[in-house]
């Protein structure tokens, strides 16, 4: 992967935990030479991401819509800001300059922009992979949630699986590196 794109908190949650996994990927990412392509804001866990790799010697490009970039919440010192005019030309250019996807915790931004790419991923729109870093196992009763869709039969197990989940950033992008895309249908 040379870009990944990273969904993430623009608040920094309880405690320091969240911001810390970010710090530890943002260095990671830079250490791989692995181009970082996030939300473009200055604060919370996704302000920390982009510090640490920008401190590391990373790439790092943000893609903001105007409105969002009118509250002085964009970060000032990337290596490349694009303002975009909406928020749905904002994840289409993300998934476009990306190779793959990591959700670190956050909320329903990041939620929602996780679910788009796997739901893009189970209709074949992209064979990107989608990795999830449950750090203090912030997401385990989502992952419960997920196994549930599939034991209701909603849900394909395949496509389930399509999220690669790890709590630890070194193991999630080598898992993200060997993934392979399911050939099942959904319907
Ligand atoms: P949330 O998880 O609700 O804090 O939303 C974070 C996610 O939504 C990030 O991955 C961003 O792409 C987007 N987002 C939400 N708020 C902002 C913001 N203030 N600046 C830039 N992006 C944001």
């Amino acid at each position: 992967m040379n870009n990944v794109c990273v969904f993430c908190g623009s608040n920094s949650g309880l405690g320091s935990a969240y911001t810390q996994a970010a710090s530890r990927l943002g260095a990671l990412l830079a250490e791989k030479k692995v181009g970082l392509v996030y939300g473009g804001a200055n604060i919370g866990v996704m302000g920390c991401l982009a510090d640490s790799a920008l401190a590391n010697g990373g790439s790092v490009t943000g893609v903001i819509p105007e409105s969002i970039a009118k509250l002085n919440v964009s970060h000032t010192n990337l290596t490349d800001l694009r303002v975009v005019a909406t928020m749905h030309e904002r994840k289409a250019l993300m998934a476009e300059l990306s190779d793959g996807f990591i959700s670190l915790p956050g909320g329903l931004g990041t939620l929602e922009e996780m679910f788009e790419v796997l739901t893009w991923a189970q209709l074949s729109i992209h064979d990107k992979p989608c990795g999830l870093l449950n750090i203090n196992g912030y997401f385990d009763k989502l992952l419960d949630f997920m196994d549930n869709m599939v034991a209701q039969q909603f849900v394909v197990k395949a496509h389930r699986d399509m999220l690669i989940c790890e709590s630890s950033e070194a193991r999630l992008l080598e898992a993200m590196n060997s993934y392979k895309p399911p050939v099942v249908k959904k319907w």
